[in-house]
């Protein structure tokens, strides 16, 4: 999807600005594995564009809501984003000494035609509001180890004192085996 801001409005004269206010409609989720701004949610970026010598300097706002899962207990999560970016567009003429090659690797952003593209800054600030590892609360105790329920649901204290079917299971085994190992071996 387009991120491009039309900015023929603001006029090349260092100092000049506008604001601008893009309410964005997702076609593809935002974000991380875990937890993301999900496709058909909105965003919205308020932004105030200065020209400067070098180009235009982009200072903006991006809102929107994150959802996602609880990396300990899988519960669902959302967090509220609420991010600031600044990003520098430079004019292309600024460019023009380098080779082709050197454009294209280069993370320079540019002033395109009579537009900015966003895409890679509000890519960017949303990683950057987002926790890798999303939690439903800072002290999330996650999931019991050993029946896998949700500790926070159930009182405290929650303990297996009795050991597991498979472990009783195992352990008649060791039994057995230790009753045969006379007579197998004679
Ligand atoms: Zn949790
Ligand atoms: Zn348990």
């Amino acid at each position: 999807m387009s991120f491009l801001l039309d900015i023929h409005e603001l006029p090349r004269r260092a100092g000049e600005y506008r604001e601008y206010r893009l309410d964005l409609l997702l076609e593809s989720p935002l974000g991380l594995d875990l937890i993301s701004i999900d496709r058909g949610e909105r965003i919205l970026v308020e932004i105030s564009a200065t020209s400067v010598d070098e180009g235009v300097l982009i200072r903006a706002n991006l809102r929107g809501m994150a959802k996602g899962e609880c990396a300990r207990c899988l519960e669902p999560v959302s967090i509220d984003v609420n991010q600031d970016f600044d990003e520098l567009f430079e004019y292309p003429s600024k460019a023009s000494a380098l080779s082709k090659d050197e454009i294209e690797t280069d993370e320079i952003l540019r002033v395109e035609d009579d537009h900015v593209d966003l895409a890679t800054p509000i890519r960017d600030a949303i990683l950057l509001a987002l926790p890798v590892n999303p939690l439903c609360a800072p002290d999330c105790p996650g999931l019991c180890s050993h029946c896998g329920v949700a500790l926070r649901d159930v009182e405290q204290g929650h303990a297996h004192d009795q050991p597991d079917q498979r472990w009783s299971a195992l352990s008649a085994l060791a039994e057995k085996l230790k009753e045969g190992e006379p007579r197998d071996g004679r």
